[in-house]
């Protein structure tokens, strides 16, 4: 079912903290909206043709759940008007863990929330504190357990390559989100934007950031740790509206289609895993996949000829799903196995 969400930023709005790592402002480039604003966005967003099965009004940016009760309420009560009409079924936020108590849940009962996004960041207690995130693993585990147990759709944020973080603590990262049973999660290696706390830390030579090599090598595992377990990854790497945005990462693993990037790793990493025989490497897969496995720019397919002197020939098959492929009669998944 196709899904798009109305987007509203509150940037830093809410936040307790200065994370080590963040700007919204530069991700963002908006303000707080006024309420006219507000009615504006959702107008030019409900213009036909409208072909998405159903909407969700998200407020992102923030930490909605720490914002003043009052402004809270005014833009629950501005989306809620909107709620019910045509696919419009509810409202979406991204807060921090320690802003969801059973209280704060009490008073989201009398607006439609349908979705509640925690920014969970790392698991890791020494990657939290270095990160300046202000929360620990039991704020992370409550909330989550909280957000379940009465009944809301549970999105997670993780982030990898946060200061003192490595594979390891990456992964687990990703088995305890596991645990937390998300619908689904968003996955953010870390990058450095200009004027954050994590420049200096990087320009002082006590934070090395991460190359895109390895960033792929460890979200082909954290992938599927997540696809392996059915929990759906719906972004890979940030996403900005702002265009000057480019502009403020001073360095990390930034790429404007990094999902794709990760998705051709894992269609290599999986091939070669089981690579036999000799001549053409033959395999099929769902249309929707055959530009992942040849790679951005051919990648995969010169990468194969190099190593192996192989053409790499891909073949489109309807009745496959996503993030499979058929290869010397098996058909296998996108994950790496366990
Ligand atoms: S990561 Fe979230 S909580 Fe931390 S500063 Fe950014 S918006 Fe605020």
């Amino acid at each position: 079912m196709s899904h798009v969400n109305i987007p509203f930023f509150l940037p830093h709005m809410g936040c307790k903290h200065q994370c080590v790592y963040c700007d919204q402002r530069i991700i963002a480039s908006e303000q707080l909206p006024t309420e006219e604003e507000f009615h504006e966005k959702m107008q030019h967003y409900l213009q036909p043709p409208q072909k998405a099965e159903s909407i969700e009004i998200a407020f992102f940016g923030g930490s909605f759940t720490a914002l003043p009760l009052d402004i809270q309420e005014k833009y629950l009560t501005l989306a809620a008007g909107y709620v019910g009409t045509g696919p419009i079924c509810g409202i979406r936020f991204s807060t921090r863990p320690d802003a969801i108590d059973h209280d704060v849940m009490d008073f989201l009962e009398d607006y439609p929330v349908t979705t509640v996004e925690i920014g969970v960041q790392s698991a890791d207690e020494q990657v939290l504190v270095a990160s300046q995130r202000g929360h620990d693993l039991v704020d992370i585990l409550m909330s989550a357990s909280i957000v379940k147990r009465r009944g809301y759709q549970l999105g997670i944020q993780m982030m990898t390559g946060l200061p003192g973080d490595d594979y390891e603590r990456s992964v687990y990262t990703a088995e305890k989100i596991v645990a937390m049973k998300p619908h689904f999660v968003r996955i953010y290696p870390t990058l450095v934007l200009k004027g954050t706390p994590l420049e200096k830390m990087m320009e002082q030579g006590e934070y090395i950031p991460w190359e895109i090599e390895e960033t792929l090598e460890l979200t082909d595992t954290i992938m599927s740790i997540f696809l392996r377990e059915g929990i759906q990854v719906v972004r890979l790497g940030l996403y900005s509206e702002n265009p000057n945005f480019s502009e403020n990462v001073v360095a990390g693993p930034y790429h404007p289609a990094l999902k794709s990037l990760v998705l051709s790793r894992m269609y290599r990493n999986r091939l070669e895993d089981r690579l036999v025989g000799k001549g053409d490497i033959r395999l099929k897969v769902s249309p929707r996949d055959i530009s992942s496995v040849y790679g951005h720019g051919g990648q995969n397919r010169q990468y194969f000829l190099d190593k192996y002197q192989r053409r790499l020939c891909v073949e489109a098959e309807e009745q496959l799903p996503r993030y499979c492929f058929e290869y010397d009669g098996h058909r296998l998944p996108l994950y790496k196995e366990k």
